[in-house]
């Protein structure tokens, strides 16, 4: 058995005092400072997931540690066993098919709904014992944001200010950071989907929270807004902060995340940096050449050539080419020996989407 250290407080006057036991050991205690009696019987507890969780506690370099964990409604088992590590000042794509579990999987987090089975921690804070500890590093953006709408913008900010208690003074300057100004007077009522996702923004980073949950930021957001909060996002980084972001537009996740996460039908298919996944599922780079005149006799003997893997004519000069890099040279050769003069030549690394869509395959 582990004796288990814990802090009890004197009912009557206050007084913190240590005590040791056994899960499930029943002690008498007497305050020193007041002489009042109780008694005190320690939670029994699992050995094993006691063990776990004190190994996860102690390593808060991840400042969100998802473990193991289920969710089912009804009988759709929204995430099945889930677990994934998200580190200090990283910026951490989260990434999944409509109905993947993406949401379920962030309310969880947030200690917004009942799991069924798994452990969750915020900087080392079991979400379901220290949950309003947990909250208080965290800034969400939900998937769907909702304010007061007979209130103003202002009014909405402050509200939110005083719950989280920060300075109302720091609400004008984030409805000016987030183009909302102008509007700070109107009733939210009468926002645009767009203009209330930057309220949402703006709310969900009062305070300057050390970690920042984002599901679907760029939902409803004009260009300039998504350029907006993808400089804000990156901008919070910098300043140490650690960004959870769910997202659709891949494009975006691939240009700003350290590192992602694929969730498919409920369950994690992959965890790493986009790079790294590429080179795992040995996806190979593509290869875009613009020559003076594309040739029948080029793409005829670059399809038969073996490791070739895809051959497309993009338009009147260019042709795209996947092909495993220890060919790329043969193919260059085989372009000049067809009479081709070639203008140009890129590379491009596998993109996310393309990682996406071979994990998710079927999904
Ligand atoms: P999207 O990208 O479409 O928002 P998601 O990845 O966020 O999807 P979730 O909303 O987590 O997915 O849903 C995961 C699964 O759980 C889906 O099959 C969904 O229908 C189901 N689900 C989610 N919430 C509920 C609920 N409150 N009651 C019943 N089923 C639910």
């Amino acid at each position: 058995m582990f004796m288990v250290a814990k802090k009890v407080k004197c009912p009557k006057c206050g007084n913190i005092i240590k005590i040791e036991g056994n899960p499930g050991e029943k002690i008498t205690i007497v305050c020193p400072k007041c002489s009042t009696k109780g008694v005190y019987i320690f939670p029994k507890k699992d050995d094993t997931t006691r063990d776990i969780k004190e190994e996860i506690e102690k390593n808060i370099e991840y400042v969100i540690q998802v473990r193991g964990l289920s969710k089912t409604y009804n009988s759709v088992k929204a995430v099945q066993d889930v677990s994934f590590n998200v580190k200090k000042g990283e910026i951490f794509g989260f990434l999944g098919p409509n109905g993947a579990g993406k949401t379920t999987t962030i309310k969880s987090i947030l200690g917004l709904i009942h799991i069924d089975g798994g452990y969750i921690s915020i900087n080392g804070y079991d979400i379901t014992k220290y949950s309003k500890k947990a909250k208080k590093y965290i800034g969400y953006l939900p998937e769907k944001v909702a304010f007061y709408d007979n209130l103003t913008a202002y009014q909405n900010l402050c509200f939110y200010a005083d719950i989280k208690n920060v300075s109302r003074d720091a609400c004008k300057p984030l409805l000016q950071e987030f183009g909302l100004i102008e509007a700070m007077n109107k009733k939210v009522g009468t926002f645009s989907k767009g203009m209330k996702q930057r309220l949402g923004m703006a709310r969900a980073i009062l305070g300057n929270p050390a970690i920042l949950i984002l599901d679907e930021p760029s939902n409803g957001l004009d260009p300039r807004g998504v350029a907006l909060v993808r400089r804000k996002i990156l901008q919070m980084k910098e300043d140490g902060t650690t960004v959870f972001i769910s997202s659709h537009i891949l494009s975006e996740i691939q240009e700003i995340c350290d590192r992602v996460a694929i969730i498919n039908k409920g369950v994690i298919v992959a965890e790493d940096s986009v790079e790294n996944l590429g080179a795992k599922l040995k996806l190979k780079p593509r290869m875009i050449i613009e020559l003076e005149e594309i040739s029948e006799d080029i793409v005829e003997t670059i399809r038969r050539m073996p490791g070739v893997e895809h051959i497309d004519v993009l338009d009147k000069r260019k042709l795209e080419v996947i092909c495993n890099s220890e060919i790329k040279a043969k193919v260059i050769l085989a372009i000049e020996e067809n009479k081709g003069k070639i203008l140009n030549l890129q590379t491009k690394e596998p993109t996310l989407e393309e990682v996406f869509l071979r994990l998710t395959e079927g999904g």
